[in-house]
Parts: structure tokens; C-alpha cells; sequence
């Protein structure tokens, strides 16, 4: 076995994937599975298109080319608002995406002329979190600029985001507003919108039973909730979705007892910080070979009980072992949960072996 290794339990994903779609489907919301998180291996794409997901959702166009080329047949949705630059890619590869920029949809307008192509987008609205969307109040001149569109560049719908940007949370009133601005573009278009795409994680899944929706939200695109079976921007495990899904293993390269406090002036690591160090007498310390080059260090936790994480660098972690109840040893693995932000680097880093287990 080869470390640095993320160990993913895609037969734990499944079983919180179904427990959303069962979930959400009690309120008629549809599933959009978001695999950005995980760098969106086919492994986990092939699973999902098992499931009853709607769409397989990704926000870069290289991921959905890779799933077109593995042959697997759900609809996808491309989730980060396009470059021009990828519009071409973009017409020719995914079902859906979520568009905030008039000069956008007219260039995909004629990019699915062009192509006689069909294509959905999601008219995104910024309530509130400052990244993507057009401002809701904006709703009847939108609607004038999407009536000169092509019909081949099909309005699903609306959507948006929370808590990515500016960790504002959705709350009832803001979700309301967003209704009206899906309706708002209704009136003007003189029909039903297909799908109100009522955001990602946060705060949908805990706040659910307790009439977050209004009944028009009818989807919501979900990457965290079952990757990790938890919601960061709420601060708060998911009680029905289990959080066992990943973990990341390390190797022990030294065991030594050191001092706590290090020796000599104190400058600057190697990352430009003046660290200070608690003088505990010398301890039973270890260095895994891992480092900020394969994860983000801030986003683990020791599973190993009596471990903690002293500091690290681009390829090395240092770790206190003196409490552990087993004497470790060089050439011993131990291992670590992740958060997103950890899920996010380590799948990314191509220093770290992944394994898919179901
Ligand atoms: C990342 C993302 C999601 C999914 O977010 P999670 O918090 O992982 O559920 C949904 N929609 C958009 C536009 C995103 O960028």
C-alpha cells in the first residue's frame, strides 16, 4: 500500500445519499448530487448514477467530459456559472447549468444554435451571500433579455447558493423572496418554471422538518451533506446521515521523545508565521509523512485515540503520542477524519492514494 491514502466508503455515501433523496423526497424536492468536493472520481459518479439522483453536478467541465467518456447516462449539471471561455464545451457536454450573466446566456443562446443543440440553465439570484447571481430585484428586465434568447437555450429555472462566500444562512424570509423572484420571471414570461433549485447543504438538511421550504423549492443540489454527513456552515453534524464516510492514513517516519519547547531564537516557519510552543517537558513525539502539499493540515482530526496534531509543513506532520494507550512505532499508519476543506485538498493532491471501497 502506497501513503499518504484516503480511504472512501462509497457504500457509506450511498446509504446517506438514499437517505436524502427518501428525505427530500417527502417535500417533492429532487436530489442534485454534487461531486466537486471529492474531485469527483468515476468510482463515486458511477455509484450515484445508481441512485435516484436527478443530475450529477460538478462545477468544472473537465469532470463531466470524464463521466460523458466512462459512459455513464444521468443528466448532468455544470455548477460554477460558465466561462466564456468553455462555452462550446459546455453546450456539447452538460444538460444543465446555472448562468447569472446576460452576455453569458446569449452566448450560449447561439453556441446551441450553432451546435442544434438543447440546453437548460438555472437563472441563479444572489440572496443575500455575495457570490454568484443576479440581484432579485432585477426580475422583470431578466425576463425581457431571456425572451430574445434561442428556444434551444431552455429556462429550467431558478436557483441559489448560501453560505459559500459570506456564510449567510437561508432562512424562511429568504427563501420566500426567492420564490417571488422565480414567480416575478413567471408573469413576465407567461409560464411555469420547471425547477426552483432552493440551494446546497447548508441548513437544508437540519432545518428540513422545520418549513425552511416554501412548497415551489422543488430541488436542491447536495455535495457535503452526504460526502461527509455534516454541515459546516451550520457548525453540526447530520443525526440521520452517518459521518463515517472517508478517512485519511498516514505513516509514521520517526518516534522519538523530544522536548516540547524548541531550542534556540525563534524566526519564522516555513510559512512565514512565528510559531509559539507550550513548554510540557519532553514527550513521546512522531513524524507521519504527510503535509500540507497532500491536505489541508486544519481540516484533520486523529482517530487514534491520545493523538494531537503539533504542527506541519509542506511534508511533514508532527504529532504528540505521549498519551496514546499503544506504543507506536516507526513504520506504524495512523489515521484521521477529514472536514470539506481537507476532503477537498486531499482528493485533489496527487501525492495521495485513494482507494474506493463498497
Ligand atoms: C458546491 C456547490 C453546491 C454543493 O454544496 P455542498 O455544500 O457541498 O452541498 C451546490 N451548488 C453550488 C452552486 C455549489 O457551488
Amino acid at each position: 500500500m502506497s501513503y499518504p491514502l484516503l480511504r472512501v466508503h462509497l457504500d457509506v455515501m450511498e446509504c446517506n445519499i438514499n437517505r436524502i433523496i427518501s428525505k427530500f423526497a417527502e417535500y417533492g424536492i429532487s436530489v442534485w448530487a454534487v461531486t466537486k468536493g471529492l474531485s469527483c472520481p468515476l468510482e463515486l459518479a458511477r455509484m450515484l448514477s445508481e441512485t435516484k439522483v436527478t443530475a450529477l453536478a460538478d462545477s468544472r467541465i473537465m469532470n463531466i467530459r470524464r463521466m460523458k467518456q466512462d459512459g455513464i447516462k444521468v443528466p448532468f449539471a455544470l455548477i460554477r456559472i460558465p466561462m466564456h471561455s468553455e462555452i462550446e464545451d459546455v453546450i456539447a457536454l452538460a444538460d444543465y447549468s446555472l448562468v447569472s450573466d446576460m452576455g453569458t446566456l446569449e452566448l450560449m443562446s447561439r453556441e446551441c444554435e450553432s451546435q442544434k443543440k438543447e440546453h437548460s440553465v438555472l437563472i441563479m439570484a444572489d440572496m443575500g451571500d455575495l457570490r454568484e447571481g443576479f440581484w432579485p430585484d432585477e426580475a422583470e428586465a431578466i425576463a425581457a433579455g431571456l425572451k430574445k434568447l434561442s428556444p434551444a437555450l431552455k429556462i429550467a429555472g431558478i436557483g441559489v447558493n448560501f453560505g459559500c462566500a459570506s456564510g449567510v444562512l437561508p432562512s424562511r424570509e429568504s427563501m420566500e423572496r426567492f420564490v417571488s423572484f422565480g414567480e416575478k420571471i413567471e408573469a413576465e414570461l407567461g409560464r411555469k418554471l420547471e425547477i426552483f433549485s432552493g440551494g446546497a447543504t447548508t441548513r437544508s438538511l437540519i432545518a428540513i422538518d422545520s418549513g425552511l421550504f416554501p412548497k415551489r423549492i422543488n430541488n436542491l443540489r447536495i455535495g457535503e451533506g452526504y460526502l461527509l454527513g455534516s454541515d459546516k456552515s451550520s457548525g453540526v453534524t447530520v443525526p440521520w446521515l452517518r459521518q463515517d464516510t472517508m478517512e485519511l492514513e498516514a505513516e509514521l517516519v520517526e518516534v522519538r521523545r523530544k522536548p516540547t519547547k524548541p531550542i534556540g531564537e525563534i524566526g519564522r516557519d516555513a510559512f512565514g508565521n512565528v510559531p509559539y510552543f507550550e513548554d510540557r517537558g519532553n514527550r513521546l513525539r512522531g513524524i507521519l509523512a504527510i503535509g500540507k502539499q497532500d491536505v489541508n493540515i486544519g481540516g484533520l482530526t486523529p482517530l487514534d485515540d491520545g493523538v494531537e496534531i503539533i504542527t506541519a509543513s509542506s511534508d511533514h506532520l508532527l504529532v504528540d503520542i505521549e498519551d496514546c494507550q499503544q506504543r507506536h512505532k516507526v513504520g506504524d499508519i495512523l489515521r484521521f477524519s477529514l472536514d470539506y476543506t481537507a476532503m477537498l485538498s486531499s482528493s485533489t493532491s496527487p501525492y495521495v492514494t485513494k482507494i474506493y471501497e463498497r
